[in-house]
């Protein structure tokens, strides 16, 4: 008999806890697993899964001026946003209740209420009392920032309310330039929405190749999304039904809504970290070895509130990780090289491996292979859309380092891509793949010059 009351305490049931949770139940263990909100986490209840629908949503937008061409009449297509949110919701609801049956039918016991460390084996869940746990699993993933230096933030919203806007307003601001402004920006522009883009940096995206931030950032403008760049805000006022954003370099922006998305902090609050013992990192996330391990030995943490690579996908993988090591005594550590990642803009990012400026400084030579070209799709509209594709090839070793795409079904490719670059393929084994016809996807298997622009960007 064990002492503790469980084998194992999950918090929080987002991707990551719920897949561990799974897993160690599924073993024989003894789970339950604490939920301050709805399950299903970020991912599913509040960020890729209702982004996407979103996404889709306003796509259609563009297909049908591409339709047009084809010969389709389009007897003035309107978007009902109400009809949308209520669809959507009906979907996310359907998914979270999915994720309960999945724990219970897994034998996990599921707790509703807000969890609080008492110590390194008790756990108190709010309206539950106090319980302990063998193992103890934090999965407790990130909430939006905010930013703290802007007068008037309160009257902003994140992506949380942007799921739930009681209607599609005329004008918006969106502030940032990581995933999430990128995504919305595109989300908001496809819904007809007046849609202004202010970043602080020089280019969208840090972090992506430059290549791709420049080309996002010209297809994001032919769109029809207005892109401030170096910009940065000092306040914001209520006037009238409006908001007025003042920069710091002293101008001006009404909108009807101001949206920041200025990235998101490990959601460590309230959690009784310092009384279990466990260890943040400089940057207010939980520290964690290989293992997901904490500074607390029978404590461990998985996803976001670790800040390691911030996706639904790693959150699973390092999950399930920690249960094969724990309770199926396979000791398994999540390897976070070579993890493609998507952004989905309109058009949208498939990326995996390095960019060509970290391929530099970190190989030395490279080669760089690269095109852009319009889409066959779009030769009847005459529209100005263009693909982009990127090879990084290390010169010594002839292997591709990193795959860049932008443009229709780019995230689709880099799944693909990615698996390659994961085995290590070299640039002659990925000639000798025969092109697939007509595609846009067959451009990156046919790029055989090496690419060398006079001043690094093309
Ligand atoms: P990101 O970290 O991607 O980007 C944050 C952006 O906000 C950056 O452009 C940053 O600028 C800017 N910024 C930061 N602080 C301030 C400030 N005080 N004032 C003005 N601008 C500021 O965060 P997101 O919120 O976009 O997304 C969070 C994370 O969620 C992502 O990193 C990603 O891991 C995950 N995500 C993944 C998605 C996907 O896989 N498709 C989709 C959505 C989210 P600078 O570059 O100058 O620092």
């Amino acid at each position: 008999m064990s002492k503790f009351d469980y084998d194992l305490f999950v918090i929080g049931a987002g991707s990551g806890g719920v897949r561990a949770a799974r897993m160690a139940a599924l073993s024989g263990a003894k789970v339950a697993v604490a939920e301050e909100h709805r399950v299903g986490g970020t991912c599913v209840i509040r960020g890729c899964v209702p982004k996407k629908f979103m996404v889709y949503a306003s796509e259609f937008a563009h297909h049908f001026k591409t339709a047009k061409a084809y010969g389709w009449s389009l007897d003035n297509p309107r978007f009902d946003w109400a009809a949308f949110i209520a669809q959507k919701d009906m979907e996310i609801a359907r998914l979270s209740g999915i994720y309960v049956a999945n724990l219970r039918n897994a034998g996990a016991e599921l707790m509703h209420g807000k969890a609080r460390l008492i110590d390194g084996h008790a756990v108190e869940v709010e309206g539950r009392g106090v319980v302990s746990a063998e193992r103890i699993l934090i999965a407790t993933g990130g909430r939006p920032a905010a930013p703290d230096d802007v007068a008037g933030v309160d009257l902003s919203i994140t992506s949380n309310e942007a799921f739930h806007l009681p209607a599609l307003p005329k004008r918006i601001v969106i502030v940032g330039g990581g995933y999430i402004a990128v995504e919305f920006a595109g989300i908001f522009n496809g819904f007809g929405v007046d849609t202004t883009l202010v970043h602080r940096g020089e280019n969208l995206l840090r972090g992506f190749d430059d290549h791709v931030r420049t080309h996002v950032a010209e297809e994001m403008e032919k769109c029809g999304v207005k892109i401030q760049l170096g910009r940065k805000h000092a306040r914001l006022e209520q006037s009238g039904d409006g908001i007025i954003s003042t920069f710091i370099d002293g101008g001006t922006l009404s909108s009807d809504v101001v949206m920041f998305a200025v990235g998101r902090r490990p959601y460590v609050e309230g959690l009784g970290l310092e009384a279990a013992g466990v260890a943040l990192n400089p940057g207010g996330a939980i520290k964690v070895d290989d293992y997901s391990r904490t500074s607390t030995p029978n404590i461990w943490a998985v996803g976001d509130v670790t800040d390691r690579i911030n996706l639904t996908p790693v959150a699973i993988r390092e999950g399930a990780a920690f249960a094969e090591t724990e309770f199926y005594g396979r000791p398994t550590r999540f390897d976070h090289e070579m993890v493609a990642s998507a952004v989905f803009s309109q058009p949208p990012v498939g990326a995996v491996g390095m960019t060509e400026a970290e391929a530099r400084s970190a190989l030395g030579k490279v080669d760089i292979y690269f095109t852009r070209f319009r889409p066959m799709k779009y030769a009847f509209s005459g529209e100005a859309e263009r693909c982009m594709m990127k090879l990084v090839v290390e010169n010594s070793s002839q292997l591709i380092v990193g795959c860049h795409v932008v443009g229709p079904d780019a995230p689709e490719m880099i799944q693909m891509a990615a698996i390659a670059l994961k085995m290590g393929v070299t640039k002659a084994q990925w000639d000798s793949t025969c092109a697939v016809h007509p595609t846009l996807a067959e451009e990156l298997v046919t790029m055989r010059e090496p690419y060398a622009p006079a001043d690094g960007v093309g």
